[in-house]
């Protein structure tokens, strides 16, 4: 049954050819292979003696760290599905999650009151152990369920994107497939090659980059904390960092840093970006502060929906070419549907490695295989894709999809709010803010910005919380059908400037 496409079969054991080469650093701690899958029997002894088994859901809830990593791999090798939420979401949240996709377990170290817990330190204590343990392997079919990734739906609270065995691996095969698409534009060592983890591990960019440097032997650092620009330069100095995926926002910053003068970054050689639209000022700000990278800028396209990615594109291909983002990988497809007379549209895709579903709603797919994305776009005549807006009423801050409908209903608990319309504002570090508009009901006493943004941290994720307010006593402009006019609430709000008003 080895050579059944599962991701340990895939992965896991493919892995074990480089046991003595280092695969995980975070700060002061660093495990080779052998370790690393020794760690990985401890880890997955102390979740069965939990009952886990085939087929049961564990959720992982917890920021980038060694042990979140070594635990993804032990709930696999028993054959268990690992759902990757998401550490920032709010108590509110990971109770209503935790309700719909009913894990028998959570790994992590918040108070989770649903579902039995094991903490995330424990785990940490029992991969430092270094105690020896063999690995044994759950008999999984590649049509079992293998992991539940989380995207934010449009109006409420995220969904459950579940994946098979079969997916996970045929978009890991996808994105090394594209990787040596590009030959001559690799350097020799590539396989082997050091990736810098700063995206989220929850996330899909995450989980393939992390997949990508087991198979290739590689080593994978791990930032030790939050997203921190210096400590970014550091590492590419110290650990020769060569491939760093990330999203536009963490580049723009570490670009923007007064390291970037003084550490020697020559290592890097690849920089994939994607999670959400790369200005191409980015792209050409890359080429010129590191040189080493040039040809190798990466442009990533896809969705949770996709369980990877549907386009990419790299170096001449994509820098110069504003919203451009790649051609469809060998086994994707993509087309725009309903054009308009730019050739503008939804842009729909299709893939062989598709999810299964969306947990309480049904096929990711519709009947002839297609994937709505929510995305605006085009294809132009050399078959290139351009990605140019959305159709989908969801923020993109950072990196982090956010429903503007979740945060509306958060305010509209409170009892002098009369109506609450919230859309993306342009801003150029984040790439989009999140602003607020809140209308004031008439006669009402007038809520403090600090009292509107306690009730949000109790419904909503961290990264969810307003960056701008427009707390106003008239109405929203809205369209001919009565539905709020986001396009006019968004032209007004960044004509005056995108920034916190209190008119009320
Ligand atoms: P991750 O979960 O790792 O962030 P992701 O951002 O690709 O991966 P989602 O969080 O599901 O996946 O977000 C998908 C949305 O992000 C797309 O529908 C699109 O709006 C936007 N997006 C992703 N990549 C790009 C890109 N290269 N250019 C423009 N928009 C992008």
């Amino acid at each position: 049954y080895k050579e059944r496409p599962t991701a340990v079969n895939q992965f896991l054991l493919e892995a074990r050819r480089w046991g003595s080469q280092e695969l995980l650093v975070q700060g002061d701690r660093r495990l080779t292979y052998a370790d690393h899958e020794a760690a990985v029997a401890r880890v997955a002894n102390r979740l069965s003696a939990y009952g886990i088994t085939l087929g049961d859901r564990v959720m992982l809830l917890g920021f980038n760290s060694i042990e979140w990593y070594v635990s993804f791999w032990a709930v696999h090798s028993l054959g268990a599905v690992a759902v990757l939420g998401n550490p920032w979401w709010s108590d509110h949240e990971v109770e209503q999650l935790v309700a719909k996709v009913q894990p028998k377990l959570a790994l992590t170290d918040r108070e989770v009151h649903q579902v039995s817990r094991v903490s995330l330190q424990e785990l940490r204590t029992l991969v430092d152990s270094g105690d020896p343990a063999e690995l044994r392997l759950a008999d999984v079919s590649e049509d079992a369920d293998a992991v539940v990734m989380f995207s934010s739906g449009t109006t409420g609270l995220p969904k459950g994107i579940l994946v098979s065995q079969r997916s996970v691996v045929g978009n890991m095969h996808n994105v090394l497939g594209m990787t040596n698409r590009l030959p001559n534009e690799l350097p020799d060592d590539y396989r082997g090659t050091t990736s810098l983890q700063s995206v989220p591990m929850f996330h899909l960019a995450g989980v393939q980059v992390s997949c990508a440097t087991l198979l290739q032997g590689g080593k994978l650092v791990m930032l030790d904390g939050k997203f921190d620009p210096a400590e970014v330069l550091r590492l590419i100095e110290e650990e020769k960092v060569r491939s760093w995926g990330a999203i536009p926002t963490m580049v723009s910053r570490v670009l923007e840093h007064p390291d970037i003068r003084t550490r020697d970054i020559s290592s890097l050689a690849s920089v994939p970006l994607g999670g959400a639209a790369v200005p191409d000022e980015l792209r050409q700000r890359i080429a010129e502060v590191f040189p080493s990278v040039k040809k190798r800028i990466g442009s990533l396209y896809g969705l949770t929906e996709t369980g990877g990615p549907l386009a990419a594109g790299s170096g001449g291909e994509i820098t110069g070419h504003p919203s451009r983002v790649g051609k469809p990988l060998p086994v994707t497809e993509v087309r725009i549907a309903n054009p308009d007379e730019t050739g503008e549209g939804e842009i729909m895709g299709r893939t062989p490695n598709a999810p299964e579903e969306v947990i309480g709603e049904g096929p990711v797919e519709d009947q002839d295989g297609w994937i709505a994305t929510g995305d605006l776009g085009r294809i132009d005549e050399e078959g290139y894709l351009y990605v140019t807006g959305r159709a989908k009423e969801i923020i993109i801050r950072a990196g982090e999809n956010i429903a503007s409908a979740n945060i509306e209903n958060a305010l509209l608990r409170h009892q002098d709010v009369a109506d609450a319309g919230v859309v993306a504002l342009p801003d150029p570090d984040l790439g989009e803010k999140v602003g607020a508009a809140v209308v004031i009901k008439p006669g009402a006493p007038v809520p403090t910005l600090d009292e509107l943004a306690a009730l949000c941290r109790e419904y909503l994720a961290r990264y969810e919380m307003p960056d701008s307010w427009w707390i106003r006593r008239d109405s929203l402009p809205m369209t001919d059908i009565g539905k709020l006019n986001k396009k006019q609430l968004i032209a007004d709000w960044t004509g005056r400037g995108g920034e916190t008003f209190h008119e009320a």
